[in-house]
């Protein structure tokens, strides 16, 4: 029995669970239909959403990966002979009773320019990703980011010619079929320069309709663009240096390095949470391409500097250039999603606060509480911050009611 590969049999939460889903990934049960849980997958995202999107006990949701090799050495089947379940081969006799989250009606619509809405956004969590512009131009230039299949999913599973027209409509239907408060923007780098007045036209529209907004695009040279970001109403500021060492930087993303070089995702971020003063600015950080002292490190450093850190476990996906690498384990992941929360909570910065936000393809720094031995209670801060859920959930409900369609 070897409990050191996974954190589920010592820890016993559904944060340990979903930490050990994000690295290994299921196996299939007997009963369960491979190819139709393929369908289910849509792949719409860069780096990491590849498998089902499970619900654990506690109401955590993961996105656990099932179609790549290394999934088949996970000590978790999916058993989907009566209620779903899993089971950890090293504890058989406990049964834990999950849930699949249902594939969305509106993937099975098209927009009235008769793209398929699956290919215009896709459902992460509870909120909606949408990949707004050309595909990455590292791809074209053949020095994308090792991990990444952005330039796989472009033209396959991402529309390519899709308009602010189709985003906005794929975002009205979802609304109607689901409980939905955040549309999440990413691209990219485009060698013709990014429209950024393309990007602020969509987001004005998404807020018009009371949604919270994200936007994650390479670093902006111009701080005067962040400023007409936030004022356009962005909520949260993404900026992915991925890493926090330089070596492993340049090793693993060589269009960035080329591009921009490490420190200049590090100083925007600075600026973005500083200067600009975003409600919130997430710096992205992988997991266990670079030694777990570093990820530490840039855990540490982001939030010194207001910055919540979004730790990502590596996924060896296909089609990426690091499809045959093996994939990290949770027990050596473990420490750096510790520092997470311990870092954010020391640091009083608002994790989980947004309403309705639920994430499946990173442990976000509130879950990680679920990781944490008993001492790290963390009751003054834990107060502070039910008190700003209290109060962002008002202000997100009365956002939507003033955005109400009216008929
Ligand atoms: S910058 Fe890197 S991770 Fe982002 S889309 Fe381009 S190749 Fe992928």
């Amino acid at each position: 029995m070897d409990h050191g590969r996974t954190v589920w049999p010592s820890i016993r939460t559904p944060a340990a669970l979903k930490l050990d889903l994000l690295c290994c990934g299921l196996r299939l049960g007997a009963r369960c239909q491979h190819s139709a849980l393929r369908d289910r997958i849509v792949r719409n995202r860069a780096g990491l959403a590849s498998g089902l999107d499970v619900v654990l006990p506690g109401g955590l949701v993961v996105n656990a990966a099932f179609v790549e090799p290394h999934c088949q050495e996970s000590p978790y089947v999916l058993d989907l002979s009566g209620q779903p379940r899993l089971v950890h081969e090293d504890c058989p006799e406990e049964m834990i009773s999950v849930r699949l989250e249902p594939t969305p009606v509106w993937y099975g619509l098209c927009t009235q320019s008769g793209l398929p809405m699956r290919d215009v956004a896709s459902k992460q969590g509870s909120y909606l990703a949408v990949y707004w512009g050309d595909r990455c131009a590292n791809w074209t230039r053949k020095e994308q980011c090792h991990f990444c299949t952005q330039g796989c999913n472009w033209g396959a599973a991402d529309a390519i010619n899709k308009q602010a027209a189709d985003v906005l409509e794929t975002i009205d239907v979802a609304r109607r079929c689901q409980h939905l408060t955040f549309v999440h923007i990413n691209a990219g780098f485009d060698d013709a320069g990014r429209d950024v007045e393309h990007d602020l036209a969509l987001i004005r529209q998404i807020k018009r309709r009371g949604l919270y907004v994200g936007y994650q695009v390479p670093p902006i040279a111009d701080t005067e663009v962040y400023r007409q970001l936030k004022a356009a109403g962005v909520d949260n500021l993404s900026i992915c240096p991925e890493f926090f060492s330089d070596a492993a930087f340049k090793r693993w993303c060589p269009g960035k390095e080329r591009r921009e070089g490490r420190d200049r995702f590090y100083q925007a971020m600075t600026v973005a949470a500083g200067e600009v003063g975003f409600k919130t600015v997430n710096g992205e950080i992988i997991a266990g391409l670079e030694p777990i002292d570093e990820t530490i490190a840039g855990v540490r450093w982001m939030c010194e500097r207001g910055i919540v850190p979004t730790v990502c476990a590596f996924r060896p996906l296909r089609g990426s250039l690091l499809q045959d690498a093996p994939a990290p384990s949770p027990a050596a992941l473990l420490p750096a999603f510790r520092e997470l929360y311990r870092c954010c909570m020391q640091a009083g910065l608002p994790i989980g606060v947004a309403p309705g936000i639920r994430v499946a393809i990173v442990m976000t720094p509130d879950e990680a509480a679920g990781l944490q031995g008993p001492r790290a209670a963390w009751p003054v801060q834990r107060a502070a911050l039910a008190a700003r859920r209290l109060a962002a959930l008002a202000d997100s409900r009365c956002r939507r009611w003033m955005a109400r369609p009216r008929v």
